[in-house]
């Protein structure tokens, strides 16, 4: 079982950041291309996100083997907002299974705003996991005897994925809460349905409080990374969800993960994605490597514009639509550095 730490992957690592590589190249060239693209805005439906510098820009890359490459404020924090949504999903499905998990929340896409108070008519369940209706669904299944209790649960699990300690952004998390009014009224109707719990308000703390982790476009790789992986996170030997679960994840962010641009994302760039209005992005492609983006200026739609445009070029020169008849020689993993031994 690959589920202890692994310490040799530190030192490859540390060699790898100074290496040269054509994938550093590649992502060097994206981030220039595009750090001077000043479409979009920054989301500003609560204050603390309106703060953030419309020119931060980050790219990361980590691949299955725990190689990585960075560029630009790949450093830089921001709230992680509706990328954790996939992994939320992931922590009922491990939680209950998949049978109960389908039973109070679908996987069907939805041509409605990601905050729309919808739910299926047939079924009273949220149409996906990657709406709002449906995280907050999801969120509910968040295991623990009390709140602090399910607060470090999806703590942890987090951090599983970034392979370091996370934490909460406690101003972006009391907006979310002061201002969360939709989103109670969405965590009121489905317990109207009983497809929640009759802790609902706790359930929404902890809806906003993952909402409010902080990341870099460095986790966000990480966390990708560890889903192309089979659940492993490549850097520490540690699992963060079962093997058997990852597709899941995959299926509903590539079906729904890009807000109302889903469809349109899994016709053109074809990588399970997941974006957020902090302005990340994840994306995977599956058994080759995990996809970073940070940079906060949104379109209509509340996607990253300068991340969309990195992953459509990184789609394009690789060949990595999932339905692309690839050949091997295109593999973006063939673009990093040999990895060498001893
Ligand atoms: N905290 C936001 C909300 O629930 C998440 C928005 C997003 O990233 O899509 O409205």
């Amino acid at each position: 079982m690959p589920d202890e730490t692994v310490p040799f992957l530190d030192a490859l690592l540390s060699r790898m950041k100074s290496a040269a590589s054509p994938l550093r190249d590649t992502v060097t060239e994206l981030w220039e291309k595009y750090r001077h693209l000043d479409d979009g805005n920054v989301a500003s439906y609560i204050p603390e996100l309106a703060k953030a510098d419309p020119k931060w820009f980050g790219i990361s890359i980590v691949s299955v083997n725990g190689q990585s490459v960075d560029a630009g404020d790949f450093e830089q924090e921001f709230t992680i907002q509706s990328v954790s949504k996939p992994f939320v999903f992931g922590m009922g499905l491990e939680e209950f299974g998949r049978d109960h998990v389908l039973s109070k929340i679908g996987v069907q896409p939805i041509g409605e705003a990601f905050n729309s108070i919808t739910l299926d008519e047939a079924s009273n369940r949220p149409f996906n996991p990657m709406i709002n209706a449906g995280a907050i669904a999801a969120a509910d299944l968040i295991a623990g005897k009390d709140f602090p209790a399910r607060v470090t649960h999806l703590i942890d699990t987090f951090g599983r994925y970034c392979g370091r300690p996370v934490h909460v952004n406690s101003s972006v998390y009391a907006s979310e809460r002061a201002t969360g009014h939709r989103n109670r009224a969405i965590g009121h109707l489905m317990l109207n349905f009983g497809m929640v719990g009759e802790r609902i308000e706790e359930t929404l703390d902890l809806y906003f409080q993952q909402c409010s982790i902080m990341v870099n476009s460095h986790d966000l790789a990480v966390m990708g990374a560890t889903l192309a992986h089979g659940g492993v996170n490549p850097l520490t030997g540690v699992r963060a969800i079962k093997a058997s679960y990852v597709k899941d994840l995959l299926s509903v962010m590539h079906t729904c993960g890009m807000y109302d641009y889903a469809g349109e994302w899994a016709y053109r760039v074809g990588i399970p994605a997941k974006s957020g209005v902090g302005g990340g992005v994840v994306a995977v492609v599956p058994g080759q490597v995990g996809i970073g983006l940070f940079s906060p200026k949104l379109d209509a739609k509340g996607n990253s514009v300068r991340a969309m445009k990195v992953c459509q070029d990184l789609s394009e020169k690789f060949g990595l639509h999932i339905f692309e008849c690839g050949s091997a020689e295109r593999s973006i993993v063939s673009q990093l550095s040999p990895v060498r031994s001893g």
